[in-house]
């Protein structure tokens, strides 16, 4: 697409973003995060230049390259993929902003390990897998608060900003609101917690009406 495409998407996403924020409070803020995992670094300059700053990716390997590649454009990147152990240090080499799937006590733990060998400091979102699906990575929601504070108190180098969720795989609306709420309950018990990163092309309107403040668009950006 050209800019000028990208340019009436986003118009059309941030209209939506604002009138679904509007209808919680004028002060509820949503950050849009645009996941450029089927992207490229030209795709993700070009949304740069209609003043977009934070992207998304999945893998490693291609966050690696982007970041390299767009190494003179002063962007957030954020790391919402799946994170296996032996990648950490390549993550950890990029610095992203914030690391969004942290998904189990051994891969902090392990995070944990690497940060203190790098005399790093890593802010992170917590995973919740709230409708229980097996498919999908995250503590469950009945784990969810206690891990959250075993990991602030026993990983010292990871900040905990808040949590991250995907919202149910269901064609049901109720049932996507479920694990929204699920999700956003949890966060509301958490201490010193302020990132609720919920909610997709298919459903963020919804999850902002149920207090996400961040929110993860791929497809409805990049049209893919
Ligand atoms: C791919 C992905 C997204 C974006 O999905 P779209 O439906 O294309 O907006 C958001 N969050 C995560 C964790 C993803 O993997």
């Amino acid at each position: 697409m050209t800019q000028t495409e990208y340019k009436i998407y986003i118009d059309d996403v941030i209209r939506r973003v604002e009138s679904a924020r509007l209808n919680v409070s004028a002060h509820h803020i949503v950050k849009i995060v645009a996941v450029s995992k089927y992207s490229t670094s030209e795709d993700i300059a070009k949304l740069y230049e209609i003043g977009q700053r934070a992207f998304g990716e999945n893998k490693v390997q291609d966050l690696k390259a982007k970041a390299i590649a767009l190494d003179e454009l002063p962007l957030e990147w954020h790391y919402i993929g799946n994170l296996q152990k032996n990648k950490i240090n390549n993550l950890l080499d990029i610095n992203p902003t914030l690391f969004q799937a942290l998904d189990s006590l051994s891969l902090a733990e392990e995070l944990q390990k690497k940060l203190v060998a790098k005399d790093m400091q890593l802010d992170c979102l917590m995973q919740v897998n709230s409708a229980k699906e097996a498919s999908k990575h995250g503590f469950y929601p009945d784990d969810a608060v206690e891990a959250y504070k075993k990991i602030q108190q026993e990983c010292p180098n990871i900040n905990l900003k808040g949590l991250m969720s995907i919202g149910a795989h269901s064609d049901n609306k109720e049932i996507i609101k479920k694990s929204f709420d699920t999700t956003y309950e949890i966060y509301k018990k958490l201490p010193n917690a302020t990132i609720c990163s919920m909610g997709m092309s298919g459903d963020f309107e919804l999850a902002i009406e149920c207090g996400s403040n961040m929110i993860r668009l791929g497809s409805l950006i990049f049209n893919k």
